[in-house]
């Protein structure tokens, strides 16, 4: 049975950690969260972002502004914000409603402030390995695997998804650890033939049972990011078929408490970092 890569426990420690930070600084770091909408699942993320910085002595504040605010009143919001001493770090959940151009807005936030590392300025870092604010996600993996020992150097990594936000990300935070990598996504004709290579598999797709145990190499490691909820049992689910897979990989990542938990306490590292910067 695989050995449970515990992103609880590692992302409680680590907020530890942060606090004892906070506590010694004369500023209190300051992060701003935006939401646009009224989506259930971003208030719930937005919520829990909340509580993670109460619990690390970050000042949060909350801005809600409703689905058909515009996107000039949130732009206008963005660039108070940007000038606003008080705030280290701009968060603005994602996805917004229909009208808005996340890449518009996203691109309005200071690099300085940006720390879930979306502007252009700091993926173009990411790409270079030069950069301030860790993606939250893949670095979230990453720190996950480092402190269990995990090596990429020299390992063959498939991340299955290619988005903005994790795979792509995903796939160059592992290359800079010295691993192959292979990215595939949705016209990948022979999904568990590369699968079935991979010494360190990541599944960051939003399907439920996509990875099922024969597409896993005996030994792999096995991180879900997916967070699915199921609609019958109203659970959350990764992509990976948990209770197949633990038979056959050597470590596995659990949904929930792998990798959420992780991202937020990268999250939190950004926003102190943000603040010991500014
Ligand atoms: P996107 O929908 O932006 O990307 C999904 C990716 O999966 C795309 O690249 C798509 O390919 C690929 N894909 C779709 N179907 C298949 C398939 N059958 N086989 C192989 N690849 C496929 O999602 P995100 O990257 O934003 O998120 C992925 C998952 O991770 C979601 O479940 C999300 O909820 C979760 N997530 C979790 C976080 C956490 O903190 N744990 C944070 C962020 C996201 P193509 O590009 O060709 O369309």
């Amino acid at each position: 049975m695989a050995i449970i890569l515990d992103g609880n426990a590692l992302a409680k420690q680590m907020k530890k950690q942060i606090k004892a930070e906070v506590e010694q600084m004369s500023t209190q770091p300051g992060l701003a969260v935006v939401i646009v909408g009224e989506d259930a699942a971003s208030h719930v993320y937005v919520n829990y972002k909340q509580r993670d910085c109460a619990e690390c002595g970050i000042r949060s504040e909350g801005f809600a502004l409703a689905a058909d605010a515009g996107e000039d009143e949130l732009l206008a919001l963005i660039y108070r914000l940007n000038k606003d001493d008080n705030i280290h770090g701009i968060l603005v959940q994602l996805p917004l409603p229909k009208g808005y151009s996340e890449q518009k807005v996203i691109e309005a936030i200071s690099p300085k402030k940006d720390v879930d590392a979306f502007t252009l300025q700091n993926v173009g870092r990411v790409m270079v390995g030069d950069y301030t604010f860790a993606p939250c996600t893949p670095y979230g993996v990453m720190k996950l695997l480092e402190h269990y020992g995990i090596d990429p150097a020299g390992k063959h990594c498939v991340v299955v998804g290619r988005s903005n936000i994790v795979g792509k990300p995903q796939a160059m935070l592992m290359l800079h650890k010295h691993a192959t990598v292979s990215i595939c996504h949705s016209r990948t004709p022979n999904l568990a033939e590369i699968t079935r290579q991979a010494d360190i598999l990541i599944a960051a797709v939003g399907k439920i049972n996509l990875i099922t145990a024969d597409m896993v190499k005996p030994g792999a490691v096995v991180v879900d990011v997916a967070i699915n909820r199921n609609t019958d049992d109203g659970k959350l689910y990764g992509d990976v078929d948990f209770e197949a897979v633990k038979e056959v990989a050597s470590h596995i990542t659990p949904v929930p408490g792998g990798v959420g938990p992780m991202t937020r306490a990268i999250l939190m590292q950004n926003t102190l970092k943000a603040a010991k910067n500014a």
